[in-house]
């Protein structure tokens, strides 16, 4: 079977098993413009990736597929953030109040103003970026005051190696916080998105209530180092 053809064959699988009000994210990282191109034919509109420059080398590669909507979910430095306001749709892996602030600053001064998901960890992970719930609270009353954000959701990634029931928990309490977040009284964010799941755990996050999978091996096969 041809790559192109698996690719396709891969999404028909995806799609069978996935609500359509689930919007899926093909993760293209470290894969050379042609895997979109591909997946651009089986229909997907909607790419990932974690590094500016490449995602920016790739844009200048695919400038004619005008509708492609970009998300960056990789850690971002701060000097980058411009960058990604001019050149993403959705930023999924905002992790800190400095980035925060950053991008208000910018969009102040005219950038874009990306839809935006707070990256939070559920549990202690040395590896992993974003805030931890009690953090993320403490952080809040500033997030809001930083009123050019446009803020959709919450992100997560789960730490290796956890069971089935275990990310399963991970999931279930990303969807907790963000309810518990929409409904605080003088909350000025309206949290819809919940932007979890990939290869390995997507489905357990489709029944946990992801808004977003983010897919990258399962679509493409495994990624070369
Ligand atoms: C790489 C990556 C994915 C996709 O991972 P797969 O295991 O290839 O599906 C999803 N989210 C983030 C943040 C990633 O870095």
């Amino acid at each position: 079977m041809s790559e192109s053809k698996s690719i396709a064959a891969n999404l028909a699988k995806i799609r069978q098993s996935l609500p359509e009000s689930v919007r899926l994210v093909a993760v293209t990282k470290t894969l050379p413009a042609e895997a979109i191109r591909e997946a651009y034919a089986a229909g997907v509109r909607d790419f990932g990736e974690s590094r500016i420059q490449e995602a920016i080398a790739k844009q200048e590669q695919l400038s004619d597929l005008d509708d492609i909507t970009w998300h960056f979910i990789g850690g971002l430095q701060t000097n980058k953030t411009k960058q990604a306001l001019d050149r993403m749709d959705w930023i999924h892996s905002v992790d800190r109040l400095k980035l925060v602030k950053e991008i208000d600053r910018l969009v102040r001064r005219g950038s874009p103003s990306p839809k935006l998901c707070l990256q939070v960890k559920l549990r202690e992970d040395p590896n992993k970026a974003g805030w931890s719930v009690e953090e993320l609270l403490e952080d809040l009353p500033k997030i809001e005051a930083c009123d050019t954000l446009d803020v959709r959701g919450l992100m997560t990634i789960p730490p290796l190696g956890l069971d089935a029931s275990e990310t399963a928990d991970v999931f279930n309490r990303l969807r907790q916080l963000r309810d518990r977040l929409n409904q605080r009284s003088q909350s000025s964010l309206h949290l819809d998105e919940l932007s979890m799941g990939m290869s390995s755990d997507y489905p357990i996050a489709v029944e946990c209530g992801a808004t977003i999978v983010r897919l990258g091996r399962i679509i493409f096969g495994e990624r070369r180092p």
